[in-house]
Parts: structure tokens; C-alpha cells; sequence
């Protein structure tokens, strides 16, 4: 017999990648999804907007790849160290390059003409779960109290809601921050390079109508030092002559760069309060890794073929647990152990050595922080 889940409203907190692709499977299976995004679309993030082909089988297969917007595919990765020597080697699965700005717009449209009530410029302020009723009450910033069933935890990074929670994670500070340029350049449209600095390391990859997205991870120490992004980015990462040359050489779109700082890689649940976390709000893999965007995808698929299966709310929850850790725990793992190879001179060298000799290692590291077409 078909479940029904008509009395099962699912509330979604945060309208990125992996909220805007839960709630397009919800409503495919024919739960009433409300999505809340405190921002308007289309907007720009912090993010370098290289997608792992291990979500091309699933996008495809649910029509959530953009067609008709032509999209850069990447086959190589190129990896300099500190000092700008480089290596480049093919990449397995490879990926593709899109602006958040366009694949975010695209998913929210779609998820209005498939049914979702998608609220937008409004901020889930407070939630909690009401044991009694067996359900959950949200409150927005509009004043408006709303109630679901179920909320999915999609809110990314750090948001209030992890303060509001007490989430473990919120009150310890991070040394590092985010930003990201589109630019115009000459470089290789399928080659996805990352390129050390000390302190950070800094990535470029092709995107939509002939851009490039650059986007570092730095340190916040070494902004405080040199008062600003550009003097720092002159000071620290002109150093690797790669990268100084695709300063110089680009033309740069923003007016200012999009930055972020407090980006924490500690552990998270897949499950706090009862909330089912998806995508970073879930656990953040180090950027280098590349593919922080297939794992909110892919765990807005987990998650919502487990509520698609139903039973109750704890076997949900363990269910959830489970699928989680089996797919994500080591990913997470891995990328945290190897980001100590990145953003200074001897590790970033180590790596490079290890990509030039060892490239069984690297495949290795590659595979290890990769899943696989889901
Ligand atoms: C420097 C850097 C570079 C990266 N480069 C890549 C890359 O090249 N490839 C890759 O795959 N991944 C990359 N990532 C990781 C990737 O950006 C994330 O993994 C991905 O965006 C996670 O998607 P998400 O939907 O979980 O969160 P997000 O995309 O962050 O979306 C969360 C949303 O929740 C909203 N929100 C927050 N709080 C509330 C609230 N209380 N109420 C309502 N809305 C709320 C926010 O406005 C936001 O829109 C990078 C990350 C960083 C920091």
C-alpha cells in the first residue's frame, strides 16, 4: 500500500543545495514542503563552484541538472606548491563548474513550479520540539510561528540555529575565512587547480558564460595582520608566482570579494533535537576536497528516501544516523587529516612529491575524500 504522507509537513531551514534538493524529492513523493531561506535568490556565496561528477547519475536522473546553461566539464587538477611549482594529473571522475549564483536560482524555480512554498528574506529564529504534540514549532523572523512534522537542518555552516541549539562547535572560533571572485582569465576551462600559499590555498575552475570562479580558504590571523584582503593577498598569496600572475593577469567581476570567516571543520551530528541535519549543517569536509556540494546532495537524497520510508520518529532518526555515518564519517575524516598538507611550504611540498611519485597515493587520498556516483 502507497504511504500517505499528507499529515507529515516537513519544514526546511536553509534554501542552499541541500535544502533546495530535499525539498524538490519531498514534494516528488508527495509531502507538503515548506521551505524557509533567510535570503533572496539570486545571490552570490563563498564557495569554489566545482561540482564532483558523483552527483552527475542523480541530477540527471531527478531532471535537476540545468540544461540549457552550458557548463564547463574539468577532467584535470593541477596542485602547486607555496613556491608555484606544479603538477598536473587527470582526474577520475572529474566534475563540472557552476556559480551558486545560477544553480541555486535554478533549483529555487524549479522548486516553486513543483509545489514547494518556498519563504524567502525571512530567518527561522527559534524551534524546538513540542515531545508532547509530537511535532515541532518554528518560529520565523516575520513573527510568523509555524509547525511540521518533521525540519530538516539545512542551514549550512553556522547559522543562529547552532547557537540557538547550543551546538558544541558555535562558541569555538575558527583561524580561517573564505573568499571567492568570479574573474575573467586565460586559463585552462578543464583543469581545476588549487594552488598553495602560506596559510591557505586557493582554487580556480571554470563556471558559466566564460567566467572562472577563484576561491581561497586563508587565514584570519594573517588578515588582522595586513589590514585588508588586498594587501594581504599581495603579501601572501602574490608569494606562489602562479598565483600572482593570475592576479595580475585577471579581470576581476565583484566590485569586492564575497568573504566569510568562521568556517569550523569539528565533528557534528547527523541528528541534534530531533532535527535531521543535511549537507555542512551536517559536517563540513575541507574545501580542498572539492566536494562539499555532492555531500549536501547526496545526503538530501538519504534523507529523504528514509522519511520516504517512514515508521516512527526514532527509527527515522537511527535510520538516518546510520546511512549518514556510513557514507560521510571517514570522508570527513580523511579531509580533515590532509588539510595539514595544504597552506604551508613543507606540506604543500610533500604533496606535490607525493602527486609526482607516489600517484597511486593520490588517486588513493582522491578516492578517500570522494564518494561515488549515487
Ligand atoms: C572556501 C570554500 C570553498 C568551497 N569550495 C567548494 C567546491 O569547489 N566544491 C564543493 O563541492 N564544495 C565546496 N565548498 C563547500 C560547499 O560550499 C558546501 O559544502 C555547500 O555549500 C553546502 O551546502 P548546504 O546546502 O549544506 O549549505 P549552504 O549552501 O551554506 O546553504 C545554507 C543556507 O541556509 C541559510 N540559512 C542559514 N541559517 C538560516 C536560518 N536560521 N533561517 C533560514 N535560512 C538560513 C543560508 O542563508 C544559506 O542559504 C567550499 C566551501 C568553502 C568554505
Amino acid at each position: 500500500m502507497a504511504l500517505n504522507y499528507r499529515n507529515q509537513e516537513v519544514l526546511i531551514v536553509g534554501g542552499g543545495l541541500a535544502g533546495l534538493v530535499a525539498s524538490l524529492l519531498l514534494v516528488q513523493k508527495g509531502f507538503p514542503v515548506t521551505l524557509v531561506e533567510k535570503k533572496t535568490y539570486p545571490f552570490h556565496r563563498v564557495c569554489g563552484e566545482y561540482v564532483s561528477n558523483e552527483v552527475m547519475d542523480f541530477l540527471k536522473r531527478n531532471e535537476l541538472y540545468p540544461l540549457g546553461i552550458d557548463l564547463p566539464q574539468i577532467r584535470k587538477f593541477e596542485f602547486s606548491d607555496t613556491q608555484g611549482k606544479s603538477i598536473t594529473m587527470p582526474l577520475d571522475l572529474g566534475g563540472f563548474g557552476i556559480s551558486r549564483y545560477v544553480f541555486d536560482e535554478w533549483l529555487y524555480r524549479l522548486a516553486i513550479r513543483q509545489g514547494v512554498e518556498v519563504i524567502t528574506g525571512v530567518q527561522v529564529s527559534d524551534l524546538y520540539f513540542d515531545a508532547q504534540e509530537d511535532l515541532f514549532r518554528v518560529s520565523l523572523s516575520d513573527f510568523q510561528e509555524r509547525q511540521a512534522y518533521y525540519v530538516l537542518g539545512a542551514f549550512g555552516k553556522r547559522s543562529k540555529l547552532d547557537q540557538v541549539m547550543g551546538r558544541k562547535f558555535f562558541g569555538q572560533r575558527s583561524p580561517y575565512i573564505g573568499v571567492k571572485y568570479h574573474i575573467r582569465t586565460s586559463w585552462s576551462r578543464e583543469t581545476v587547480a588549487l594552488h598553495n600559499f602560506n596559510g591557505g590555498y586557493c582554487g580556480i575552475n571554470a563556471i558559466e558564460e566564460e567566467k572562472f570562479n577563484l576561491c581561497y580558504l586563508g587565514s584570519r590571523e594573517q588578515l588582522r595582520e595586513y589590514g585588508s584582503i588586498e594587501e594581504m593577498e599581495k603579501q601572501i598569496l602574490w608569494k606562489n608566482p602562479l598565483l600572482e600572475s593570475i592576479f595580475r593577469e585577471s579581470e576581476f567581476l565583484f566590485d569586492k570579494p564575497e568573504v566569510i570567516n568562521e568556517i569550523n571543520f569539528e565533528r557534528k551530528l547527523p541528528v541534534e533535537n530531533h532535527l535531521l541535519m543535511l549537507g555542512d549543517a551536517a559536517g563540513l569536509i575541507t574545501p580542498l576536497c572539492g566536494n562539499g556540494m555532492a555531500m549536501a546532495m547526496h545526503s538530501a537524497k538519504l534523507c529523504t528516501e528514509v522519511l520516504a520510508l517512514g515508521g516512527t520518529r526514532l527509527e527515522v532518526e537511527l535510520r538516518y544516523t546510520s546511512l549518514w555515518n556510513a557514507q560521510f564519517y571517514q570522508r570527513l575524516g580523511i579531509g580533515r587529516a590532509i588539510q595539514g598538507l595544504f597552506g604551508s611550504g613543507r606540506g604543500s611540498i610533500i604533496a606535490r612529491n607525493l602527486i609526482t611519485h607516489l600517484p597511486p597515493v593520490a588517486r588513493f587520498l582522491l578516492k578517500n575524500t570522494h564518494g561515488q556516483s549515487f
